[in-house]
């Protein structure tokens, strides 16, 4: 086994950095910083059609969202094809590989079959060639797998397979075994969908003298109805949860337990906890459900634990982009506003949501809450008392305890329940039937704009 422990992440940019890839990023980091070691980035970008420098940049951004910070600079395979090809070059001149080009067949008049022969010598040079390896067919090939334990391939199942196009450029196999072996890897972490892919490195590794690292392979993740997760179960790509109002802290709890557990039942675990505690050993074999739900319920759990300050700078531009917030006052305010709804938010938009109304009077009274609470005729007589208690009370004094003083001896006064002038307040000044409590939000929204509410009301009233 190798001293230092070395791990990589090796997207292929074709697409977004999915839930999926980031959590096996995620686990490659933890094991590195449990071990002491260093986590590495590998961009797999030898196709060149369909890897793009925009999908780069995206998977880059998921990943300093989250938090996965690397150790050295990214390896480019894009930039090493000399390597793979003299390699794989190197492996013909060893009679372990051979040049080959494909016969395509008809078979059903569209279809065509490709089928691989060796090239003849006279071919050799002249005409576009790939090379093939040669799969030795009576032997089998076993590794220890440091999640699912031994793990055999008959020879004969996996057949002889190309390392180099005829385009002159490596196929997956050869150039993750030669990166892999240049950038000193000592385990490889990646999804259970590249299982069948490990004899075939395997058997690379010992072609060319060299000691394979140890692999450790992540089950999958499914979505609620047990299928593999896919863009039908909602958003996939771990930039969309950014946008959608998750906090990379949440994300990053949330997709570690994805097939590892800290023990004790524990959910909510802070990172440095995590990278005590992770052992790659202790990841399960069985399918791991992304429960959206849960998510949601982790998040806001985050978002509890953050500070106010720290609430407002990520939520303010959503406010502005509104048009809600505006200038310093506005800002003070919605730090006012933070903590009365940080409770009953779960995704950062949601604050919003549900406290558009502290910063604008522009919005209709839900209707349910008209026919249940304003309904009753007394209703403008008891909330115009209830404004003219109000203003005596001055712009200092109006505190939650005193607003709250005023409003249940009004009640006390007319001989009826408080809650008889709450709702109906409560639906003047927010037009909402729920909310954070009432008193709270009168101070939050302040003496004035309460009367100024309350006077709406009634002039549409009388
Ligand atoms: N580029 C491959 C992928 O995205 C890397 C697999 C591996 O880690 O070996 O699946």
């Amino acid at each position: 086994m190798k001293e230092e422990v070395r791990v990589r992440f090796a997207p292929s940019p074709t697409g977004y950095l999915h839930v999926g890839g980031a959590r096996t990023a995620l686990y490659n980091w933890l094991f590195a910083r449990h071990e002491g070691g260093k986590f590495l980035l590998r961009i797999e970008d030898t196709d060149r059609e369909r890897s793009t420098p925009e999908m780069v940049d995206y998977i880059v951004e998921g990943l300093r969202w989250l938090g996965l910070n690397w150790d050295e600079e990214p390896i480019f395979q894009s930039h090493h094809l000399d390597v793979y090809r003299e390699h794989a070059e190197d492996l013909v001149a060893r009679g372990l590989a051979y040049y080959a080009k494909t016969l395509e067949e008809e078979v059903t008049g569209e279809r065509t079959r490709r089928e691989w022969v060796e090239a003849s010598p006279e071919e050799i040079g002249k005409v576009p060639l790939a090379i093939r390896f040669r799969v030795p067919v009576e032997d089998e090939t076993s590794y220890e797998d440091l999640i699912r334990g031994l793990i055999t391939f008959r020879n004969s199942e996996i057949g002889d397979f190309t390392i180099l196009r005829s385009d002159g450029t490596p196929t997956y196999q050869l150039a993750c075994v030669i990166d892999d072996h240049f950038m000193g890897i000592s385990h490889i972490i990646r999804g259970e969908d590249h299982i069948p892919n490990t004899p075939k490195q395997i058997l690379l590794y010992r072609a060319f003298g060299w000691e394979p690292p140890l692999f450790a392979h992540l089950p999958m993740i499914l979505g609620p109805d047990k299928k593999k997760l896919s863009k039908r179960h909602g958003a996939t790509a771990v930039l969309e949860y950014r946008d959608m109002g998750i906090l990379p802290e949440a994300l990053f709890n949330f997709l570690a337990l994805l097939g590892w557990s800290p023990g004790e039942d524990r959910e909510i675990v802070p990172k440095d906890e995590m990278i005590r505690l992770f052992d790659i050993r202790r990841v399960g074999k069985r399918s791991a459900v992304f429960d959206m739900n849960k998510l949601l319920w982790m998040n806001s759990v985050y978002i509890r634990m953050k500070a106010d300050e720290e609430l407002l700078e990520l939520v303010l531009s959503l406010f502005e982009e509104k048009g809600l917030v505006r200038g310093e006052a506005d800002r003070e305010k919605l730090l006012r506003v933070i903590p009365l709804l940080k409770e009953r938010v779960r995704v950062l938009p949601d604050f919003v949501e549900l406290g558009f109304y502290f910063f604008t009077n522009r919005f209709e009274y839900e209707e349910k809450g008209v026919r249940k609470y304003l309904g009753d005729p007394d209703v403008p007589q008891r909330l115009r008392l209830l404004r003219e208690k109000l203003s005596d009370v001055s712009e200092n004094e109006f505190r939650r305890e005193k607003i709250e003083e005023v409003l249940r001896a009004l009640a006390e006064e007319l001989g009826i329940k408080a809650a008889l002038l709450i709702h109906p307040t409560r639906l003047v000044l927010t037009g909402r039937t729920q909310g954070p409590g009432l008193f709270e939000l009168m101070e939050a929204l302040g003496r004035n704009e309460c009367l100024k509410r309350l006077d709406s009301y009634l002039k549409r009233a009388s």
